[in-house]
């Protein structure tokens, strides 16, 4: 790019209209679920978990009367609405898996439904079965907004605090590719996290400066490139805080963002399907799943309850909200960490410990042993002169490593990565490291540790 960009000036009445309350700025379902939030969230825990029953119990009950697809499900079981009781019910019900919603998904909406209120979304198939799904087009992402802008209240910001973000391609209105855009309504400033590298840095960074933001946000993969930018070429980008989504955030990615930028990282875990959402608040023990948005369990392989400390399970998530779609037990595919502790701030949330990845995120070696990419994202310096990786697994016992190599990377830093990743992993499973050019993301730009390609994981 010949000449840096310029940014847009703002106005007085910018101003103003970013400092007003978040319900002055949005009507409709966010006004409203924000005004009940902001106190639920003051609630005592018995109100809390009374709240939840009385929901869950509507919610159910009203997908058996009115969606054909719990129709069939209470007639097979040989159970009525009304035998659904409490939440002590709900490990009574099957499983929604990835699968009845790719096979049944019209059997989801209630007969009661106008289906001009809807909009069809999918899952990208990178990972798992893709899968379709509706959303309200009134309510779906204004009561979404509404729960990610209180959990960021938790923080100190807002959803008018000016940021920088950096989460997926652009596009503009006509649809044309966009390296970045300035939005005066939301406050932001956005940059294309496809087009990170290092010769567009040269004018990015110091557009992202120029615009003076409070926060970061972006997904994890994003934060650490623009990270990996700055302490390469010795800048700054001075930030009060950093929120990462949409992808896994590892310790070491986590530490090398806040150790580049001098500010906290707050992660939060959703979906597309809208089932459960969870996030940190400003204590970081853990992640709060939000009770009034939908229930999350955790499950092992054949489906009973994980209970231990520590240990890993399948998020299972029950929305509380969208009765116009509603998933009940319905199987994510994400593995989080569990955890019966609560958080010391006190709030009248559960908490799981973190999400960790996908379950196909899980590299195979002979013998069927899985190795998740959690153990893979551990060595602060592992990838210290590589630019982007991704696994690529098609038989068991066997991987390839793709790397983009950045300037520094040669065949004793290909060796170095070899051997940690080796003595790391265990036996059973060799890698071979491949370099290309560029490294493909999901559809929304999501970047992937890795594509997994065997049958039946
Ligand atoms: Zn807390």
């Amino acid at each position: 790019m010949a000449e840096a960009p310029r940014l847009p000036r703002d106005n007085l009445l910018h101003r103003l209209y970013w400092r007003l309350p978040p319900p002055w700025r949005h009507r409709g379902a966010f006004a409203e679920t924000w005004r009940f939030i902001t106190r639920s969230q003051r609630w005592s825990r018995d109100r809390m978990e009374a709240h939840v029953e009385e929901r869950l119990v509507a919610m159910v009950r009203g997908a058996a009367r009115r969606c054909p697809f719990y129709r069939r499900r209470f007639h097979e079981l040989g159970m009525a609405p009304e035998d659904f009781r409490s939440r002590e019910d709900l490990p009574r019900l099957p499983f929604v898996g990835r699968a009845d919603l790719r096979d049944y998904c019209e059997e989801f909406i209630p007969d009661d439904v106008d289906r001009g209120d809807l909009e069809y979304a999918s899952t990208g198939g990178s990972s798992g079965i893709p899968v379709g799904f509706y959303r309200h087009r009134a309510r779906s992402r204004a009561v979404e907004e509404a729960f990610i802008t209180r959990y960021r209240t938790w923080s100190g910001t807002t959803d008018t605090t000016r940021a920088v973000t950096c989460a997926g391609g652009l596009k503009d209105a006509r649809g044309e590719r966009q390296l970045w855009g300035v939005d005066r309504r939301r406050n932001t400033l956005a940059l294309s996290s496809d087009d990170l590298t290092r010769e567009n840095a040269a004018w990015m960074l110091p557009l992202a400066r120029a615009f003076r933001p409070e926060t970061l946000r972006g997904y994890p993969s994003a934060l650490a490139t623009l990270a990996a930018l700055l302490a390469e070429r010795g800048e700054s980008l001075p930030v009060r805080v950093l929120y990462s989504n949409s992808e896994t955030l590892y310790d070491a990615q986590r530490r090398r963002i806040e150790e580049v930028f001098g500010a906290p990282v707050f992660d939060h875990y959703g979906h597309s399907e809208r089932v459960v959402l969870a996030g940190q608040c400003e204590r970081r023990e853990g992640y709060h799943v939000f009770s009034e948005y939908g229930i999350l369990e955790l499950v092992d392989a054949e489906g009973r309850p994980v209970t231990e400390e520590g240990a890993v399970g399948e998020v299972v998530g029950t929305t509380l909200l969208h009765d116009y779609f509603p998933l009940v037990r319905y199987r994510t595919g994400d593995r989080a960490v569990f955890t019966a502790r609560r958080c010391s701030c006190g709030r009248p949330f559960p908490m799981i410990l973190r999400p960790d990845g996908r379950l196909q995120e899980l590299l195979v070696a002979d013998g069927g042993r899985r190795i998740s990419m959690t153990s893979v994202n551990r060595h602060d310096d592992l990838f210290r002169a590589v630019d982007q990786f991704q696994f690529h697994q098609s038989e068991p016992g066997r991987a390839v490593l793709r790397v983009v190599p950045g300037p520094r990377f040669d065949e004793a830093e290909a060796a170095r990565i070899l051997d940690i990743l080796h003595g790391h992993m265990g036996d059973g499973l060799r890698l071979v490291i491949e370099r290309v050019e560029r490294i493909e993301k999901t559809r929304i730009g999501k970047h992937c540790f890795l594509i997994q390609e065997i049958e039946g994981l």
